[in-house]
């Protein structure tokens, strides 16, 4: 995953630095025909992370964060922190 070197997270918008995880998402546009076009975004596995469970953890839309904010990607860590079970990988740094 070298190309992600000073690049920065499609969803965010912040560089992702080195060592920190990341993955392409398939996200689905209506231009290329009925069934849509699938492209990749490069995204933090946090980023990803609060587009999935953020509801459940309270930092989401509903409750007023912006789900493309990087601040409420890091308080989403902090609440997955004090409920380690669903701790992202089993090891987030203190
Ligand atoms: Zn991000
Ligand atoms: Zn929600």
């Amino acid at each position: 995953m070298a190309d992600a070197a000073g690049a920065s997270c499609e969803r965010c918008g912040q560089p992702i630095a080195d060592g920190q995880l990341w993955r392409y998402v398939p996200v689905w546009s209506p231009a290329g025909g009925a069934l849509g076009r699938a492209a990749r975004r490069r995204m933090h596995v946090e980023c990803i992370a609060l587009m999935t469970v953020g509801h459940d953890f309270g930092v989401c839309s509903c409750t007023g964060w912006d789900t493309s904010a990087w601040e409420s990607a890091l308080e989403l860590v902090k609440r997955m922190r004090d409920r380690p079970r669903f701790a992202l990988g089993g090891k987030i740094d203190e």
